[in-house]
């Protein structure tokens, strides 16, 4: 049976009243849990950086995402410019830190999807996409008008209102946010976010009811949740916590992929300042699964 992605069941009077919720809330920014209340549509800028415009740093096929998100042709990836969260050792700090990208329309984003079906990539990648919610929901109905038929991909750092997570229900085909921190302090110091885990997890516990576990189909991921946890050095992250919710109050058959590639960038405290070690990086895959976590990829 061919895949319906979520966004094509929704009627042009369901796009649209999410779309007005969205506008009402980004005229008093609440699109995330820092609650900046700016006037985004008069140009006000909050925590994020991001005004009325929407930006982009660059877009393509993508062959470094998950297997599942990468086939044969790619993930259709466009990366967002600014972020909500400010990570101070971010790897993509000339984007989300320095503001690097382009100014777009909406209806020129609605294009790059429609470019990036063209080249046969299996879905439209939206990376860092929270503080942009309002612009990407209108780019999709209008790509979705105009022939967008692949599955949206809500790549996000997991710092996210569960208000607007509801909005979203019925456009975003697969959740991806990241597990940080569940220890508030880390949350606070590399993210001025301390509340974190508290929001995160209201998020994911939204999604997970939305998409369920993964759904694979000839190998590429269609619809589900797949979460993505960075393991920091002296398990700074807390990660057998982040661990047990997931098995715990989401599901033990959660994909998750446990990632290893943090690198010291930023003015990072004493502790943090090396890259982890092969044993951390087992000690936590080891955890994952004592926990009963059993779809790790
Ligand atoms: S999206 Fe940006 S402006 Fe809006 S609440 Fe979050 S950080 Fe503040």
């Amino acid at each position: 049976m061919k895949f319906i992605p979520a966004y094509k069941k929704l009627s042009e009077k369901e796009f649209e009243k999410k779309i007005n919720q969205l506008e009402k809330i980004i005229t008093c920014c609440t699109l995330c849990p820092r609650h900046c209340k700016v006037n985004r549509l008069k140009g006000e800028k909050g925590f994020c950086r991001a005004d009325h415009n929407l930006y982009i740093s660059s877009y393509g096929a993508h062959f470094g995402e998950e297997d599942i998100l990468v086939g044969t042709y790619g993930s259709g990836t466009i990366f967002m410019t600014w972020c909500n969260l400010r990570c101070i050792f971010c790897q993509n700090y000339d984007i989300s830190l320095n503001g690097v990208g382009e100014k777009v329309t909406v209806e020129q984003c609605a294009d790059i999807m429609l470019y990036l079906q063209k080249r046969l990539c299996h879905n439209i990648n939206l990376v860092t996409p929270t503080h942009y919610t309002f612009h990407l929901v209108r780019a999709i109905k209008i790509a979705s008008e105009k022939g967008l038929e692949l599955p949206i991909v809500w790549n996000c750092g997991g710092y996210e209102n569960v208000e607007v997570i509801k909005i979203l229900d019925g456009i975003v085909d697969i959740y991806m946010p990241d597990i940080k921190y569940s220890n508030s302090e880390t949350a606070k110091v590399l993210s001025s976010a301390p509340d974190y885990f508290e929001r995160c997890k209201e998020a994911v516990r939204e999604m997970f009811a939305q998409v369920g576990n993964i759904q694979i189909e000839n190998g590429i991921a269609k619809r589900g949740l797949l979460v993505r946890h960075l393991v920091l050095p002296e398990n700074l992250a807390g990660s057998k916590e982040i661990f047990a919710f997931l098995k715990n109050e989401i599901s033990p058959d959660v994909a998750i992929n446990i990632m290893s590639q943090f690198r010291p960038y930023g003015n990072l405290p004493e502790k943090m300042n090396r890259p982890i070690t092969h044993i951390e990086y087992y000690e936590a895959i080891e955890m994952a699964k004592q926990q009963g976590l059993k779809n790790l990829i």
